[in-house]
């Protein structure tokens, strides 16, 4: 947990299409402000123009799957290789544009920052686990959804560690 909400967002900051939610929700709970064209009313045929006019307009840079996009968007797309998440975050890190820590300060869902919760929110939290010495929980204000560092979170970690440790950081 190297950031804390309130703090300075994680740079660069993208927008991505809508095959990508997996990596997008990745890419938020990284700490990376991410938008996603699921946003967008589904079938809207303007969609490409849209991610376009975000990419440029707010200075994200766009992920994309689809090659015309990409090509479109120039210097400020990167095209996704692999149809497979890990595979798309080993891609971003190898470009040297994310560093794949989980920060916890962004909502995967809706692209807000999280808090810390407070006692009552997570009491009053029907699915918060009933064991929470060592957990530690956080709060998005816009969906009322409790996070938290459990099992969730630890294993998205243990992916990351395993897809993405490079070899001179391999414990021995
Ligand atoms: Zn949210």
């Amino acid at each position: 947990m190297s950031a804390t909400p309130g703090d300075e967002s994680r740079a660069p900051r993208f927008v991505a299409d809508r095959m990508l939610g997996p990596l997008t929700r990745y890419l938020r709970f990284m700490g990376y402000d991410t938008l996603s064209a699921s946003a967008f009313a589904e079938g809207n045929t303007r969609e490409d123009t849209l991610l376009l006019s975000l990419a440029e307009g707010e200075d994200r840079i766009l992920l994309t799957r689809d090659r015309e996009l990409a090509r479109r968007a120039g210097a400020g797309a990167v095209l996704i290789r692999s149809e497979r998440v890990m595979e798309q975050v080993q891609q971003l890190h190898s470009l040297g544009l994310i560093e794949p820590d989980l920060t916890m300060d962004r909502c995967g869902l809706c692209n807000g920052m999280l808090r810390p919760a407070s006692t009552e929110e997570v009491e009053s939290c029907g699915y918060a686990p009933l064991r929470r010495e060592d957990l530690a929980f956080f709060w998005c204000e816009g969906c009322r959804k409790l996070y938290w560092m459990g099992s969730h979170g630890r294993n998205l970690k243990e992916d990351l560690d395993r897809h993405l440790r490079r070899p001179s950081e391999s414990p021995r």
